[in-house]
Parts: structure tokens; sequence; C-alpha cells
């Protein structure tokens, strides 16, 4: 969103090069928030493909040689994959360096990585609550963050000085930053996001199941509310499939809640409440405009 006085970092490494990741090495190059943007993905393409686009001044799937001399280390890939990292990258770390994720689940996050990380080092999760449906270094651009909320989650004790630097980080990026416990966001983040990434799922699944003439139908009138549903639907498998193995309690929690308010709208068809039902949209019209209001439409 803009640029710095001096740059916050001198040598970012972002591991994952991935819609986030690059999107935010992006932010970074074009805001000159570090002196050198790198990359490490296990994917040779992501890394040539990120060469490529210009959006990282060195790439390569060797982590060792990405992370030498780094101060900031953003990890970017799909949350089921950190605790296989962790060993990996534990030794990599220097003392005074920091270390932060953008994945979609944080207790997880702190539970797979903290124990690899070494004395000295400045671990503080974070999630910005910005994404699309795409994947992959070409999909990123720099203005994903631009007016969207990212929520850091330092664990206590957490050195101030990293925590103000990563804040000056995403605000540079054009986002407003919360501050929260790992658990409140995920209980948070699993109504306002996993449960509708769920349903998503659900109805594009259900109507697919259908017979092959309802298929076509499904996709020739798909003008109304089924096409958002299609394109929720549409986000990448792994990282939902990660998301939905890290955070469930709270998912299973909101699910349960909403299997109830389900039925009572059921409920309410079936015995011609349409009192209950008006009411019911009344209220749920007004948080739109609310959202509306906050700028997170
Ligand atoms: P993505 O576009 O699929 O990119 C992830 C990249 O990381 C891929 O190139 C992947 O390579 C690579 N990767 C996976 N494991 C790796 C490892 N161990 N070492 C190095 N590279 C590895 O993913 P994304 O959508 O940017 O999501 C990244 C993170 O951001 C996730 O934790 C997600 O929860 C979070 N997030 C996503 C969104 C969203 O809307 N997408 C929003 C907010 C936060 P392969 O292709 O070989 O697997």
């Amino acid at each position: 969103m803009s640029e710095v006085a001096a740059p916050l970092f001198h040598r970012a490494a972002v591991i994952g090069i991935g819609l986030i990741g690059s999107s935010l090495a992006r932010a970074m190059k074009e805001y000159r928030l570090a002196d050198s943007v790198v990359c490490c993905d296990r994917s040779v393409e992501a890394c040539e493909a990120a060469l490529r686009l210009g959006i990282v001044d060195a790439a390569s799937p060797d982590l060792s040689a990405m992370l030498d001399g780094a101060d900031l280390v953003i990890l970017a890939i799909p949350v089921g994959g950190y605790a296989a990292l962790a060993d990996e990258l534990g030794p990599l770390l220097r003392p005074g360096v920091i270390l932060t994720d953008v994945g979609s689940v944080k207790q997880t996050a702190l539970r797979d990585l903290a124990p690899a990380i070494p004395d000295g080092v400045h671990f503080i999760p974070g999630h910005p609550i910005a994404g699309t449906e795409h994947s992959g270094p070409e999909a990123g651009f720099a203005e994903l963050f631009q007016g969207r909320w990212c929520i850091l989650t330092p664990p206590p004790g957490s050195n101030d000085a990293a925590l103000a630097k990563l804040i000056a980080l995403w605000e540079a990026c054009g986002s407003k930053v919360e501050v929260m416990e790992p658990a409140h966001h995920d209980q948070v983040l699993a109504i306002t996001s996993h449960l509708p990434h769920l349903i998503a799922y659900t109805i594009v699944g259900t109507a697919s199941d259908l017979e092959e003439h309802t298929k076509s139908e499904v996709i020739k009138f798909s003008a109304s509310g089924f096409r958002d549903f299609t394109r929720i639907a549409a986000s990448d498998p792994i990282m939902w499939r990660d998301v939905f193995m890290n955070n469930k309690e709270a998912v299973l929690e909101v699910l349960q809640r909403f299997t109830e308010d389900l039925t009572a709208l059921q409920r309410a068809i079936r015995w011609g409440e349409g009192e209950k039902l008006e009411a019911h949209f009344t209220k749920t019209r007004a948080i739109r405009r609310a959202v509306i209001d906050a700028k997170q439409a």
C-alpha cells in the first residue's frame, strides 16, 4: 500500500510461493519493505515461475540456501505441512530472526512449529484474512491485502520489537492488524471462513451428484446464488483439507450449531411459518449491510 521510509527487513524469505506467498513477495518488492525478497518452494516450476515473474530476487527448493542471511522468514505453505518442515527449518533459523506464517489455523501452527524453534528466534504466527480461489505464483497480486484484516497471534512473552515490525509490514501491505489469542482466532474463523467453505463444498458436491441432465441445468442456470458457491468450492483442495484436519474441534462445534439452525428453518418451511422466515432473513440482511459498512464486502 505504501513505501516505508527504509526497508523493514534486509532479506525476506518466503517459504511456499503460492497465492499468498507470491502476493506478499510482490507487495514486499513493490513497496520496498525488504532489501531483497527470496523464496523457497519444493516445486521447481513454482521457483522458476517466481523468477520469471520478477517477484523475487532468488528462488530455490534449497531451504538452507534461501534462508541464509534472512532476517524475516514467512511460512506460506498449507498448514498440514508444518510439522514435517519444522525439524528442517529449526536449525536454519539464527537468533534474532523473525519467523511468521500465513496459515489459516493458528493453534496447530504453534503446536507444530514452536518445539523446533531455537531460543532467540521471534516466532509470531499470523493470518491475512484475504485470498481468492486461485493457487500458485501466477495467481498472486500485491494489492491482495489492501483493506483486509491480518490477525497476529503472538505467544506469551513475544518480543515487542518483532511484533511491531510485523505489524508495520502488514500495514505497509495495506492491512489492518488485530492481535488475538490463537484459540479465539480458530473459533472466529471456523464460523466466518471454514464453515462457509464446507457448505459450498457440500452444495456443489450435492448438485454434481444429481442426474446427468440436472447437472447441465445447474450449470446453465448458475447465474444465481449457486454461482458464488461454485467459486468458493473451487478453492485449493489441499489447503482446505488441511484447514479441516487442523481446526477440527472449532469446525465441529459451529457445524453442530449450524445444523440446529438449519433444522429450525426447515421446520419453519414445513409448517408454513412465513413470519419466522421473514424475520430471520431481515436479520441476516442487516448483517450484510454491516459487512459492507465495514468495507469487507
Ligand atoms: P498455494 O497457492 O497452493 O501455494 C502453496 C505453495 O507451497 C505451493 O507451491 C506448494 O508446492 C508449496 N509447498 C507446499 N509444501 C511445501 C514445503 N514443505 N516446502 C516448500 N514449499 C511447499 O497455497 P496458498 O493458497 O498460497 O496458501 C498458503 C497458506 O496460506 C496456507 O497455509 C493457507 O491456509 C493460507 N491462506 C490461504 C488463503 C487463500 O485464500 N488461499 C488465505 C489466507 C491464508 P506444491 O504445489 O508442490 O504443493
